[in-house]
């Protein structure tokens, strides 16, 4: 069924082994450590297709592993977070952490992020590798490949998140519509995600990094007030 190979890095035995459980009925292969040292050992000895990362862990946090991890990799992590602690999502999301889920949490419901999570790196995985042409949007310095999920600005490659790139994909396929922060949030974690509007802020302010000339004065990705953002080129 499935051939993925999951890392959990969480102290709490309970979750650990219930995660596990779920994870290997699944059908994924399953890699568990208790403390941030020994994730970043197994995260690098086995180069897993998702990582599960708790925030509060012994020797070593979860924001610290986090970023560490993505300066080595593009692996996508989901952050676990005791419930009501909303500033652990925001920096977890800085350290960039592709999603996070409150515990507790419904197994269930996590399951099915996973697979989503899972399907769509694999996409932007194989489009990379196969596609060298495709649709091609141009705004100004700005080229976006919605194929081969390549964007470049005035000729050199951008680096972007899977959900970084969604985003761009979204607003510059619709240049000149504004959206509102829900509706972003729909289109691009879905209709089950129970986000937080600010997920979609963090995201705005990452790629505004990466294409904007002055990022505190956004040109082409600008807020729409009242409702939420567009790209205007
Ligand atoms: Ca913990």
């Amino acid at each position: 069924m499935s051939d993925a190979n999951v890392l959990v890095v969480e102290d709490e035995e309970n979750i650990l082994e219930a995660l596990r459980y779920s994870l290997e009925r699944e059908g994924y292969a399953v890699h568990t450590a208790v403390d941030g040292e020994e994730g970043l050992n197994l995260a690098r000895q086995h180069s897993p297709d998702l990582i599960i990362l708790d925030v509060m862990l012994p020797k070593m946090d979860g924001f610290e592993l986090c970023r560490i991890l993505r300066s080595e990799t593009e692996v996508p992590i989901i952050m676990l977070t005791a419930r009501g602690e909303e500033i652990d999502r925001i920096v977890g999301l800085e350290m960039g952490a592709d999603d996070y889920v409150t515990k507790p949490f419904s197994t269930r419901e996590f399951m099915v992020r996973i697979r989503n999570m899972l399907r769509r790196s694999r996409h932007s995985a194989n489009a990379q590798s196969t596609s060298a042409s495709g649709d091609n949007i141009v705004a100004g310095d700005l080229e976006v490949n919605l194929a081969s999920r390549v964007v470049r600005r005035a000729g050199a490659a951008v680096e972007m998140k899977p959900r970084e790139f969604d985003l761009l994909a979204l607003l510059v396929k619709n240049a000149g519509r504004a959206f509102s922060r829900d509706q972003i949030l729909q289109q691009l974690w879905g209709h089950d995600y129970y986000g937080d509007s600010r997920t979609v802020d963090v995201h705005v302010r990452w790629l505004r990094e990466k294409i904007e000339l002055d990022p505190s004065k956004p040109r082409r990705l600008v807020t729409v007030r009242g409702v939420g953002y567009r790209f205007d080129g």
